[in-house]
């Protein structure tokens, strides 16, 4: 089966609306999906009217920001209750939070002669189709730097300004991770931590993390991510099994045209894995 539960759309900072973004995804091959937007559900009503539409199988699905010992990190949310109270006033507070970080960033990147990148990021977001109200992230600042020609490209705005411990990378509005596992799992879903080999931890370092992950009640951790080398997927199945954790796989898809991120495509989890949607969890729609 091809399952794909890990991509975004113009609800946070992918460049397809959700329903295309499902068309899209069923013309891939997709047979079960989850659309994963960053600290919100906007897209969840539209997609999944176009994911049953197409006779794709859905789940409900989330990718939310934590910190954890200073780290911010990302927990995939699914089959959660979208309509969870509890749930909902978390996300709005988040959103609030991302609206007072935007406008930092801006002001940091202000004080660096780089004024007007929060207009100018909220342009380039409506630009790709996002809603008005919807906090601009760092990627469409990334974007704003390039159109300014402060830098050459996006890699190059996460490397100075945007990325891990550089100006942009603003951490404390973020719940801590035991509190993000606690609202997914309030809300009747399942936690998953979110590409794991990508904090750039030491393995006993995301040991640590796994275990703390696991006794704040996270289910599973997400083994595939797109295409990524098939020895970090091998070291991620293995771990995934040492700690009876459900595995996830999903293509972390945002925009069409890129050759190492497209829907549906993504490297072969290990044969050895509970994959996340044996769970009872899965069969919902
Ligand atoms: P935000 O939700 O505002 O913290 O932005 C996070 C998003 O920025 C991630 O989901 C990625 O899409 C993107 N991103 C983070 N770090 C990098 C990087 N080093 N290079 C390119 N994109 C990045
Ligand atoms: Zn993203
Ligand atoms: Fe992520
Ligand atoms: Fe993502």
């Amino acid at each position: 089966m091809i399952a794909d539960l890990h991509m975004h759309s113009t609800a946070s900072d992918g460049v397809l609306a959700p329903a295309e973004l499902m068309r899209q995804a069923a013309e891939a091959g997709v047979e079960l999906v989850a659309l994963t937007d960053h600290d919100t559900l906007e897209g969840l009503t539209e997609a999944r009217a176009a994911a049953l539409a197409a006779g794709i199988r859905w789940v409900s699905g989330v990718e939310l920001s934590a910190q954890w010992q200073g780290h911010t990190l990302h927990v995939l949310g699914y089959g959660f209750d979208p309509a969870a109270p509890a749930l909902l006033q978390a996300l709005e507070e988040v959103r609030a939070g991302r609206w007072q970080r935007a406008q930092q960033i801006a002001e940091r990147l202000a004080a660096k002669r780089m004024p007007g990148a929060l207009e100018g990021a909220q342009e380039v977001q409506l630009a790709m189709g996002a809603d008005a109200d919807a906090p601009p992230a760092r990627p469409h600042f990334a974007d704003w730097l390039v159109r300014e020609g402060h830098v050459s490209d996006r890699a190059e705005a996460f490397r100075k300004w945007l990325g891990a411990g550089k100006l942009g990378d603003i951490k404390q509005h973020w719940p801590a991770l035991g509190e993000v596992v606690g609202q997914i799992r309030a809300a009747d879903g399942m936690a998953v931590l979110a590409h794991p080999w990508q904090y750039g931890f030491t393995r006993s370092k995301l040991r640590r993390l796994l275990r703390e992950f696991a006794s704040a009640g996270g289910r599973g951790i997400e083994v595939v991510n797109g295409r990524q080398p098939p020895e970090q997927v091998a070291y991620l199945g293995k771990l995934s099994n040492e700690f009876g954790f459900l595995a996830s796989c999903g293509s972390d898809f945002h925009h069409p045209g890129s050759p190492w991120m497209a829907l549906g495509v993504m490297t072969a989890m290990p044969s050895d894995c509970e994959p996340v949607w044996a769970d009872r969890l899965f069969n919902y729609t």
